[in-house]
């Protein structure tokens, strides 16, 4: 076992076993076990297939769900009564609207629907607002996920330079916050950044989230920097050129069985929280 990995694969089933054991709790004292609803919307196929992994990770660990699927000419507003009927509904105890819809639809609108206490996903303005402001909340999966394994491993940011390639909304941007939050330095690069090779060559942790296959170059990494690979392209290769980068890491992700399967484990332990009744515990 190489002992700079990440096992994301090992963390996540540690995660889900306990996730298990306590929903096996609550159903001996007479307890409901948490539910997750998933709305899919059209046929994407990359989509079917998440939604899928997702609802056979509930079932894996005792969780119930309730599958939704629209159809591609779904308007806003009918997407938008559904979340409000799982908003309402006290049985569910969290909604994942998965990404992207089709088109027409204002996916901003829709997330921003989903309830604060049910959004275990972590995509609402109002979670990403309490996220950077560092108020308890849900937490966007994949950087959470992200987080875990640093604490797992016993990695700490505070103090550390980091780069953070890639500002999407549900991946880069909330992961700048939250290693801001750690009392990193973050430095938050996108496509129009100058100088990317320079920034990451001088960040301890380098956060790959650009959806480009080995796109940050083992060449450009500071020996010892550890590595977060987010990345997920076709044929199981990450943002990062992970095959050279990992000798010159400290630590790093592999993909697969790094970021991955950390997101799913984080979604259910979010719903089981929001169960509970609680947010997502502070990071510090
Ligand atoms: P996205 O919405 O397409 O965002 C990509 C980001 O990369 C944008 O901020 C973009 O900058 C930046 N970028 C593009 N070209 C760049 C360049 N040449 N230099 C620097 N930055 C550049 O992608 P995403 O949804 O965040 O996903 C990113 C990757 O993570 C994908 O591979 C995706 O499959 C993966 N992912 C994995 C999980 C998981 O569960 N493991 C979850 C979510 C996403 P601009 O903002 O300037 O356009």
């Amino acid at each position: 076992m190489d002992p700079r990995l990440l096992d994301g694969k090992k963390l996540s089933q540690k995660i889900k076993d306990s996730i298990a054991e306590e929903i096996r709790q609550m159903v001996a004292a007479g307890k409901k076990p948490p539910k997750l609803a998933t709305i899919l919307v059209g046929n994407n196929p990359a989509s079917e297939t998440y939604v899928s992994m997702k609802v056979k990770a509930c079932h894996s660990v005792g969780m119930l769900s309730e599958k939704i699927e629209l159809p591609e000419s779904t308007t806003t507003e009918e997407l938008l009564k559904v979340i409000d009927r799982l908003n309402a509904d006290p049985n569910t105890h969290g909604i994942l609207l998965q990404h992207p819809c089709p088109h027409q639809i204002d996916e901003r609108a829709a997330f921003d629907r989903i309830s604060l206490q049910k959004d275990v996903d972590g995509v609402t303005t109002l979670s990403f607002g309490k996220l950077s402001m560092g108020v308890e909340t849900f937490l966007p999966c994949t950087p959470y996920g992200m987080i875990l394994l640093l604490r797992e491993y016993g990695i700490s940011p505070e103090g550390k330079q980091a780069a953070v390639v890639g500002r999407s909304p549900i991946l880069g941007k909330p992961m700048a916050m939250l290693l801001t939050e750690m009392n990193a330095t973050v430095t938050l690069c996108h496509s129009k950044t100058k100088g990317l090779e320079e920034i990451v060559r001088n960040a301890d942790i380098v956060v790959g989230a650009v959806g480009k296959p080995e796109f940050v170059k083992a060449s450009w990494i500071k020996p010892g920097a550890v590595l977060l690979d987010a990345g997920y392209n076709p044929g199981n290769v990450g943002d990062i050129e992970i095959s050279k980068a990992k000798e010159i890491s400290s630590y790093y992700t592999p993909v697969p069985g790094g970021v991955g399967p950390m997101t799913i484990a984080v979604l259910l332990l979010q719903t089981l929280y929001s169960a509970k009744d609680h947010f997502t515990p502070p990071l510090k």
